[in-house]
């Protein structure tokens, strides 16, 4: 079955090198190692995905959360390779929010040496603030958590255990915060170097590459939310592309995965022709708003796709 390809973070030497992220030569590796044919720009993929006329084997490229990395390094590399790809974008940071998740990934990049560094640093503010959590360091559910990942290291587990199972969520940022103070971490210096900013969504949109919608403020579980938010999410994130860019965008990206068939209603409603998984799981009566995507990492670990 076609797919999208599916892109995050990259590096170079401004950008910092934090997990899973590529450089501008990765992805020149894996665009080489494709048939430069089956790769389709964004506008035939929109219009074949529509006619029904995709082939298994076409491919499509994809980069999520308006990062500005891949503005920088990828799409240098998409105009030496003359592709145009889908770019969705989520609206809350151009309405100067801060979307967490990003901030402490880059915060844990920069400001350690080492991702161990930054788990050892974190386990001990939560001994010292939570002391009735030490055993949660060392405990046989923490270091199998996620079991079914295995790219996870010893240390992943336990951090993600510890904020995704137990501490609550202001608990979490308290941390979070204490830390980014103690480290001199410049938030504002961060934010512009994470995000893209306006101009470079109207260049993309002018360079002929489709900028879709991916919510508003990137909600890790849309699915789960009440209908009404969700739609205020989908919609303020229509209004803020369609005033940026004078058209209004018909394809989009579900955020972290995370969808119901509420969501799928209200992306028809607001005229939406196709949207995009995060993986290429089967999906029971896929619509077009559930087309499959492969992240990038799994194609790069892949044999077929080493370069020659
Ligand atoms: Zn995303």
């Amino acid at each position: 079955m076609a797919y999208g390809i599916m892109f995050h973070h990259f590096h170079d030497a401004i950008h910092p090198q934090g997990q899973g992220a590529i450089s501008a030569d990765d992805l020149k590796n894996l665009l080489g190692a494709l048939n430069s044919a089956d790769v389709l720009d964004a506008p035939v993929w929109l219009e074949k995905a529509m006619a029904g006329t995709l082939e298994p084997h076409h491919r499509c490229l994809t980069f999520d959360d308006a990062l500005l990395c891949q503005y920088d390094i990828a799409l240098p590399v998409l105009k030496q390779f003359g592709k145009k790809a889908f770019w969705f974008i989520y609206s809350s940071i151009f309405q100067g929010n801060l979307e967490p998740l990003e901030l402490y990934r880059y915060f844990r990049t920069v400001a350690f040496a080492t991702i161990d560094d930054f788990y050892l640093d974190f386990f001990a503010m939560v001994t010292t603030h939570y002391p009735a959590y030490k055993p949660h360091i060392t405990s046989d559910v923490a270091v199998n958590y996620l079991a079914d990942f295995s790219f996870y290291t010893r240390n992943d587990r336990i951090f993600r255990h510890l904020r995704d199972e137990i501490l609550t969520t202001e608990a979490y940022a308290q941390l979070m915060t204490e830390m980014m103070a103690a480290h001199h971490f410049d938030t504002k210096r961060a934010v512009s170097q994470l995000w893209m900013n306006p101009d470079h969504l109207v260049a993309l949109h002018q360079d002929g590459h489709i900028i879709g919608l991916h919510s508003n403020s990137h909600p890790t579980r849309l699915g789960r939310l009440p209908p009404e938010q969700q739609l205020q999410e989908y919609v303020a994130n229509t209004t803020h592309l369609e005033r940026l860019l004078g058209v209004s965008p018909c394809t989009m990206a579900h955020p972290c995965n995370s969808y119901n068939p509420d969501t799928l209603r209200i992306l028809q409603s607001l005229g939406v022709k196709i949207g995009f998984r995060s993986n290429r799981a089967e999906v029971e009566q896929r619509t077009l708003l559930e087309m499959p995507r492969e992240d990038h990492i799994n194609l790069l670990s892949a044999q077929d796709y080493q370069p020659q």
